[in-house]
């Protein structure tokens, strides 16, 4: 097999199958050696192991995914990718690639068709301009699988990642709070991609909570609760629910402390506990 990260065998190949880059779908290929195998181990690619890889690229993380685990299933939209993965990746009897946009792709038929039986793990060095919606795709479907392994802009991963309650906490944070536990587990700077894109990036990893760590009443209205309270950032929870809601501020005020949670606060410092605590009082007026 070629080297998948040297510059230049990156370049002949691409020239060869009249390849360019495209920027509308985040194509920024990884060159730097050591992250892909790291990926493939932090993110649990292993035997009696199935991983769903999103955004195949040329297969540089594809091979290193196929190296250590039973089964992998790529989802690339790019179909100029596709002569190129067929060259790239023939020794790997152990793959499927299935040329769709991950975002319209059925991924719980796709997982329980083609890894039956198997743990799943989720990994990929993902797009960046659909960051938040893939992870909050796979997550909102309870899809089976163990964990997700990605690679996302630095600044996404420390919003993804922040603790409920501190600075950089958004409605994203609480949300993957919800579904799992997250860790940035190393950094990788822009240097290693092909193009080079303008910001450095940081692989993280969400290990899927097998019981939700809060008692929802109705999960749709804690997500409501959520995106309410972060909508206006320099506004007070109270303000900011009652325009959300379009319900008046005394009520507000009144659901708030009742739920014992003082309306002048804001959303970036309530924990994830607050937030079922106000939905699970809200909940008829949702
Ligand atoms: N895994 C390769 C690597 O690390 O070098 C490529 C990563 S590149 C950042 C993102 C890949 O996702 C590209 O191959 C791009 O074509 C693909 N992609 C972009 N949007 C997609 C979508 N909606 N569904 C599936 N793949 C997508």
């Amino acid at each position: 097999m070629e080297n998948l990260s040297n510059p230049t065998v990156i370049k002949n190949l691409l020239q060869r199958h009249g390849f360019t880059f495209s920027k509308a779908l985040g194509q920024n290929f990884l060159i730097n050696p050591s992250v892909c195998p790291r990926i493939a181990e932090l993110g649990g690619a292993r035997p009696g192991c199935g991983v769903l890889e999103i955004g195949l690229g040329i297969g540089v993380l594809t091979a290193e995914l196929c190296k250590r685990a039973d089964k992998v299933v790529g989802i690339e939209i790019d179909k100029r990718l596709l002569p190129i993965l067929e060259e790239t990746l023939s020794e790997f009897s152990n793959l499927k690639i299935i040329n769709e946009d991950v975002m319209k792709a059925d991924l719980k038929r796709i997982l329980f068709e083609e890894f039956q039986g198997m743990e799943i793990a989720v990994c990929a060095n993902l797009p960046y301009y659909i960051t938040s919606p893939i992870l909050m795709n796979l997550l909102e479907q309870r899809l089976p699988i163990r964990s997700i392994t990605v690679m996302v802009q630095k600044e996404a991963a420390q919003r993804i990642c922040a603790q409920p309650g501190s600075r950089e906490a958004g409605a994203v944070s609480i949300a993957v709070r919800y579904y799992s536990e997250p860790k940035i587990l190393f950094h990788v700077s822009h240097g290693s991609f092909l193009p080079p894109p303008d910001v450095d990036s940081c692989v993280i990893r969400l290990d899927i909570h097998k019981n939700p760590p809060v008692a929802l009443a109705d999960e749709k209205c804690f997500f409501k609760v959520v995106r309410g309270a972060f909508s206006q950032r320099r506004k007070t929870l109270s303000n900011c629910l009652s325009s959300y809601l379009n319900l008046p501020k005394a009520e507000i005020n009144a659901l708030l402390e009742q739920a014992g949670v003082s309306s002048g606060s804001r959303a970036e410092q309530l924990s994830l506990q607050q937030f079922a605590d106000i939905a699970n009082t809200l909940n008829q007026n949702c």
